[in-house]
């Protein structure tokens, strides 16, 4: 179900500055309903516990956006867009706003994070094209498994991975970086070191700019769906989860990260892609700071 609500604000400012220091998200809610989804808490302060059905839109953010944006204190740092829920789910097919916020930060040289897991962005190539060769923009897909059959169950409603693949070949035409995001890694569903390999490969032939992995996080309602979700699906694992995830513990136990460390450390060797998403970051806005002071 669809809610429209009026927002109070576009961008909110984050306490870390991580590279990027906004966030903005135009919905509330995502219809991908992948799994392990961290968002999952965010439903809470609507009261409402259906966050994979109940998408809620921010039908003013444009006009929000452009009184922040055109405001004399506007330093035009980095706004990541879709922090929370991806903006490029099923519903912007139908509400079209990633278009007009785009042609806002064109107006207002105000540099983009986008990362997402359609291929529905690439309707907005164009503007997306145009806003890279003025400012830093770039543009990650969060992908966890090349094997379909598992990404189906992990991610029911994601584009097949193949195709976000595809999406940040696409972009390689822009002067955007491009990133593939490997989180978060699912213990014994995406964590073989062939699975990562292949992911390897692809990003490799999609030349993208980094790769950055992570490890599955259950906070509250996320621990609660997942654990559902495995005694339905994979039940012979949900013991096994308890080894790695025991107690009320959000993170994996230490083993375990080290473990996945060793199996990834020679693959960015091999494939020389490296997990420092903010060099291409730093390079960009440099070069715009000297080009800024030549005039
Ligand atoms: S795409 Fe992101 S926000 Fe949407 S369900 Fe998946 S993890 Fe959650």
């Amino acid at each position: 179900m669809i809610h429209e609500i009026q927002a109070k604000t576009a961008l909110n400012k984050l306490k870390r500055k991580m590279p990027y220091a906004w966030d903005l998200n135009i919905y509330r809610g995502c219809v991908h309903n992948c799994h392990y989804c961290y968002a999952l808490y965010s439903h809470q302060y609507l009261n409402n516990q259906n966050f994979f059905q109940d998408v809620y839109v921010k039908t003013n953010i444009v006009e929000l956006l452009e009184k922040q944006l055109s405001s004399r204190n506007w330093k035009r740092e980095i706004v990541n867009i879709g922090s929370v829920c991806d903006s490029y789910q099923p519903i912007e097919k139908k509400y079209r706003l990633m278009p007009q916020i785009l042609k806002l930060m064109i107006k207002y040289k105000t540099p983009i994070i986008i990362s997402t897991k359609s291929d529905l962005i690439l309707r907005d190539f164009d503007l997306i094209n145009e806003l890279s060769q003025i400012t830093y923009v770039n543009i990650a897909a969060t992908i966890t498994t090349m094997d379909e059959e598992v990404r189906k169950k992990l991610e029911p409603r994601g584009v097949p991975s193949l195709d976000r693949f595809k999406m940040l070949k696409a972009f390689r035409k822009t002067n955007a970086s491009t990133g593939l995001h490997m989180m978060p890694i699912v213990p014994y569903l995406t964590d073989s070191s062939e699975n990562f390999d292949k992911l390897f490969a692809a990003a490799k032939d999609a030349q993208v700019d980094y790769v950055l992995p992570g490890t599955l996080y259950l906070r509250s309602q996320t621990r609660k769906h997942f654990f559902e979700f495995l005694e339905k699906e994979f039940p012979e694992l949900v013991s096994k989860y308890h080894k790695i995830y025991p107690g009320r513990k959000i993170g994996a136990i230490q083993n375990y990260k080290k473990e996945m460390y060793q199996k990834l450390k020679p693959l960015q060797f091999k494939y020389g892609l490296s997990s420092n998403y903010s060099k291409p970051i730093k390079e960009k806005l440099r070069k715009e700071e000297k080009q800024l002071r030549l005039f």
